[in-house]
């Protein structure tokens, strides 16, 4: 647990077109694919369903 850096480059394979890229890459080079998890793509989802969440355990408690 120190401040230890990898040097190893970071690779990942495009799901779509198996080019390899960056892992930290957020858009496939390739084919453009959009590469970042569902919760960034999607923030108004997220925001909703913990909302509905908090809304659903805020009715059984009272
Ligand atoms: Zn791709």
């Amino acid at each position: 647990m120190g401040m230890t850096e990898t040097i190893d480059q970071q690779i990942k394979r495009c799901p779509a077109c198996k080019t390899e890229i960056a892992v930290t890459a957020d858009r496939c080079p390739n084919c453009q694919r959009d590469l970042r998890n569902w919760f960034l793509r999607h923030p108004f989802w997220v925001l909703f369903g913990l909302a509905a969440l908090a809304f659903i355990l805020y009715g059984m408690t009272v």
